[in-house]
């Protein structure tokens, strides 16, 4: 069994979609980024390569490469589980914390686990996805961005 850890910040801006999880969330803001900037989907797609020694999502993705330029996070949770696979390694769970302060998310986070258990083609019991806010406390607080942490275990093949 491996372990890994993975945790990512993006800034909440005017003129974006709110992508967490793969799943679109209706709000007057959206995250910044190369890609759709779907923090949960990076900070899991970080402990999985972790565990796998594969190094982070930056290295395997770079954010000047135009050819991720706008591109959905679930695929590149796709092709995270291709690489760990063909190091050896099957995702055996995903436990994951989105930190906001707004919107409420709890609606969303049953879509958001079985986008990211299709991805990662395992069951929906696998992968845990939680919420929360940081008391109005910080940058979180102050609505300035989203973070989210993961932890992943993957099993040998
Ligand atoms: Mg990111």
């Amino acid at each position: 069994m491996r372990v890994g850890i993975g945790y990512d910040v993006h800034r909440l801006t005017e003129n974006r979609a709110l992508i967490l999880g793969g799943v679109n969330i209706p709000y007057s803001l959206g995250l910044k980024g190369h890609s759709d900037a779907d923090v949960l989907l990076h900070a899991i797609s970080d402990a999985l390569l972790g565990a796998a020694g594969l190094g982070d999502i930056g290295q395997h993705f770079p954010d000047t490469d135009p050819a991720y330029l706008g591109i959905s996070s679930l695929v590149l949770l796709e092709q995270v589980r291709e690489k760990i696979k063909t190091a050896g390694f099957l995702v055996h769970n995903v436990d994951a914390v989105i930190m906001a302060e707004r919107p409420k998310l709890a609606p969303y986070i049953g879509e958001m686990r079985r986008k990211v258990a299709g991805a990662l083609q395992v069951k929906v019991e696998m992968i845990n996805i939680k919420a929360t806010t940081t008391e109005g406390l910080g940058f979180v607080g102050q609505g300035e961005g989203i973070a989210a942490q993961a932890v992943a275990t993957l099993a040998e093949i």
